[in-house]
């Protein structure tokens, strides 16, 4: 019998990996094997470590991969898979494969960055420690991407076929169907990838990709996330505290400085700035995104217009691109990033990392955490253990570059701008199925917030629902 195995994402939010075999037989290779997501596992050394392990089957035998979006916790540990052997095609949506053309290679070459430090201060017990991958080695890999168009289905063997279906969550992201032909049964299975917010602009405003998981799904078998499984995001429209924000800050002499994911979170965060400033709502201040990145995902974003919005297209059709817009500075190299340091009158900083784990970020917050007058305002999701996490819970001092950095700045925090849905979101998008599936496994959460939400679905909309463990393998029945 047919079998899904959870190598990934069960039992934490990243490393998500799932193995679908048409054959019962352990390690047989007489059925088709296809993997769903190939992420790298993040945070916690107890998990990265987990990327240095080989997989239950060798990666040669593994016939195909299906790609739900680009972040790198389903996409990062493509380049290792290839290294050891996979060769068969990767599956993704146009957007998404011209956004892991830019993603895989820097992070093969943060990874040849981290080795070479560790190397340097003898701070690994691997020696010489190495990356998991080179930037060549992405590079190299992205040629085993198949692009396929949302909702065009396409056949991976006799017993297998898949479509992709609008998931809402990034640009490109997608959510995976398939139909399993076996023994003279048809089953469908649906991976949701990470699901993107259900609910209106006002609430989730800057949407800049289609809005909405598709509605009116059906499945014998899902595997969903479970992120937000026990939270909710707050109901109100942040753009009028984001207003308050950036004019409290301009006319204290103060500037503003927004950590950023690089890829759709800073293009979302731009748009929302520059519908503020058309409308008068704060101050035309100089704008600056300092990423390596930011050009180029700004290019892809304008390559895709099919994964607009309404709104996005009126700003556009409006306004033009991003890297037109007067006021708004794209800096690229880093002698264009240090020169943002000598702007003393007001402005507005987006950089990444988001959670000031690295990047250009450091610089700024460096420069700009000790006065007052500024204000440091969070957009995304600060894990336990980043510096962006201990800047938000109110430390007094933060460590970047080895020195102790007084936190002097005003800090804030807006929730709303989250690319995932929340619970009653979730539960909205649930309701909307035509009917229920026999079992549903939730993957890609902390252990508190898949518990939570399997309770929560058991109890609203009645379903089976497990939590998926690491390694387990359950069968379609
Ligand atoms: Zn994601």
């Amino acid at each position: 019998m047919a079998y899904i195995q959870f190598l990934g994402a069960a039992g934490t939010v990243t490393g998500s990996k799932h193995l679908i075999n048409t054959n019962s037989g352990p390690g047989s290779k007489s059925g088709f094997q296809l993997l769903i997501d190939c992420g790298m596992f993040q945070g916690p050394k107890e998990w990265r470590e987990r990327n240095w392990q080989q997989m239950p089957i060798p990666p040669h035998d593994i016939e195909a991969v299906v790609l739900t979006h680009a972040h790198l916790d389903h996409c990062g540990w493509i380049p290792r898979l290839v290294k050891q052997g996979f060769r068969g095609p990767i599956y993704a949506t146009p957007a998404t494969i011209d956004l892991c053309g830019i993603l895989l290679p820097d992070s093969g070459h943060l990874q040849e960055e981290d080795a070479a430090f560790y190397n340097k201060h003898k701070k690994s017990k691997h020696d010489p420690a190495l990356p998991l991958y080179t930037l060549e080695e992405a590079q190299e890999c992205l040629q085993y991407f198949r692009p396929v168009q949302i909702e065009q289905v396409t056949q991976l063997s006799a017993e297998l076929s898949f479509r992709l279906v609008r998931a809402a969550h990034i640009l490109g992201s997608a959510m995976a169907e398939i139909t399993l032909r076996t023994n003279g049964q048809s089953r469908q299975l649906l991976f949701t990838g990470d699901i993107g917010r259900v609910r209106n602009h006002n609430v989730a405003p800057g949407k800049v990709v289609h809005s909405g998981p598709r509605e009116g799904e059906s499945a014998d078998l899902m595997v969903m996330e479970s992120t937000y499984g026990n939270r909710q995001h707050p109901t109100e429209d942040p753009r009028p505290e984001l207003a308050k924000l950036v004019r409290d800050t301009a006319e204290r002499g103060g500037s503003v400085i927004v950590p950023a994911f690089a890829v759709e979170r800073t293009q979302k965060f731009l748009f929302v700035l520059k519908e503020l400033m058309e409308s008068g709502k704060i101050p035309r201040i100089p704008v600056f995104c300092d990423s390596p990145m930011a050009i180029q995902a700004v290019e892809i974003f304008m390559k895709h217009s099919e994964e607009y919005t309404d709104e996005t297209r009126r700003l556009l059709s409006q306004y033009g691109s991003p890297l037109q817009w007067p006021g708004f500075t794209f800096a690229s190299t880093p002698e264009q990033s240090k020169k943002i340091n000598d702007c003393k009158s007001p402005c507005i900083i987006v950089s990444a990392s988001g959670m000031v784990t690295g990047g250009r970020i450091q610089h700024h917050l460096a420069q700009r955490l000790p006065d007052s007058r500024n204000t440091i305002i969070f957009i995304g999701f600060q894990a336990q253990g980043t510096r962006g996490f201990t800047i938000k819970s109110g430390a007094p001092e933060v460590k970047i570059y080895g020195e102790f950095v007084p936190i002097q700045a005003q800090i804030a925090a807006l929730e709303q701008f989250s690319d995932h849905a929340d619970t009653p979101e979730l539960l909205q998008w649930l309701r909307s199925f035509r009917a229920k599936p026999k079992a549903t496994y939730l993957v890609h959460g902390d252990p508190a917030a898949s518990s939570q939400l399997r309770d929560t679905m058991t109890k609203e909309l009645g379903w089976d629902v497990q939590v998926a463990q690491w390694m387990q393998k359950v069968e379609v029945k």
